[in-house]
């Protein structure tokens, strides 16, 4: 049930396309398309989004309601499912008949559900697809769309969005994409916790960052985490790390993620043990740190101060087995 958009980059000219949302991912998403040829009609609220769209080619509208009108697709990448619901309230009536709805924000896969269901009702067709690939792949068309729909529906939004990215997974019915997607950060937020504590341990053991990647990197502990968005300088040069955590998948939305898997599970009754820790340590640490580096700098608030009190009778014991521990992780 997956597709690539490797080199089949559609034609879009003829078609006209709403976009509502043109924030960090909508904008470059939305001039994607205007590449690929469609006429892009664009709505948001915030008069700088604007401004970078029309220069990016986009036309622009005074209202959702407006942008919709003429279209026979309809994008919205959105802050939350709040958003999202309020916005499908003011527009499924207002566009054409069988207008394609694609939500690409990230929300629960109960409220993409409930947009769904709008939109249907109104007589349009819809899918959830949230995106993987963050700022940087919305800019280069490389993203990945997770999509949720019947096969007909998410065959025809393919189209539209192989414009923006490069795979495009279908997981299953309305919701199955947000879904995907928060499963799937839930345990990027676990592996990054994961990859943070495990440089703090070694060293705190005396390795050195680049001796510990250069193990973990072709051993069992190879992730993403690790190897690609790597949390210490050094080892891999383009991870945010190296540039003061700039740039990137920003914690807040990695907290706004596992938050929604939190509920998610709670709603399913499933024990997600080391997702809902993930969850207070990101919630500590944004509170902390604010919510704008990347996520990995989750690293600098790792390591410090949470040790369990030392047995020391045990420690005289074992004397002569026990690493020297020194008491900073760096
Ligand atoms: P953003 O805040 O930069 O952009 C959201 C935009 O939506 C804003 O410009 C806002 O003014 C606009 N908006 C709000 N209500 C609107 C309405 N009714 N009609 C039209 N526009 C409206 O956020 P973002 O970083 O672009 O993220 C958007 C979505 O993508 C979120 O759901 C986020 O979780 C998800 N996401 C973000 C990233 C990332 O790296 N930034 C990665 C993957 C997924």
């Amino acid at each position: 049930m997956s597709g690539t958009a490797d080199g089949e980059r559609p034609n879009l000219a003829g078609r006209r396309i709403a976009f509502l949302g043109l924030g960090n991912m909508g904008g470059p998403m939305a001039a994607n398309l205007v590449r690929a040829g469609a006429q892009v009609i664009g709505y948001d609220p915030v008069p700088a989004a604007v401004e970078r769209a029309r220069q990016a080619g986009l036309v622009l509208a005074a209202h959702s309601a407006a942008a919709v009108a003429e279209a026979d697709t309809v994008v919205t990448m959105l802050p939350t499912g709040r958003h999202v619901l309020d916005c499908y309230a003011e527009i499924v009536a207002k566009a054409g008949p069988g207008t394609l709805f694609i939500d690409c924000s990230t929300i629960d896969a109960a409220d993409a559900r409930a947009a769904a269901v709008a939109a249907v009702a109104a007589g349009q067709r819809a899918c959830d697809s949230p995106v993987s690939g963050g700022v940087t792949g919305a800019e280069a068309g490389t993203l990945t769309f997770m999509l949720g729909g019947d096969g007909t529906t998410v065959a025809a939004a393919s189209t539209v969005l192989a414009a923006m990215g490069r795979r495009i997974i279908h997981c299953g019915g309305p919701g199955a994409g947000q879904a995907a997607k928060i499963c799937n950060n839930m345990l990027l937020g676990i592996t990054m916790i994961g990859v943070s504590e495990a440089f703090a341990l070694g060293r705190a053991l005396g390795l050195t960052d680049q001796a510990l990647f250069d193990v973990a990197s072709v051993s069992s502990g190879q992730c993403w985490a690790l190897t690609t968005n790597c949390p210490v300088p050094g080892p891999v040069p383009t991870s945010p790390a190296n540039r003061d955590y700039q740039g990137g998948f920003v914690s807040g939305l990695m907290l706004k993620d596992l938050n929604l898997a939190r509920a998610a599970a709670d709603a399913q009754a499933v024990d997600t043990v080391l997702g809902r820790t993930a969850a207070d340590i990101y919630a500590a640490f944004v509170d902390t740190d604010g919510p704008g580096r990347d996520f990995s700098a989750v690293i600098t608030a790792i390591g410090h101060g949470r040790a369990r009190p030392v047995d020391h009778q045990q420690d005289s014991r074992s004397e002569q087995n026990q690493p020297n521990v020194a008491e900073e992780t760096g």
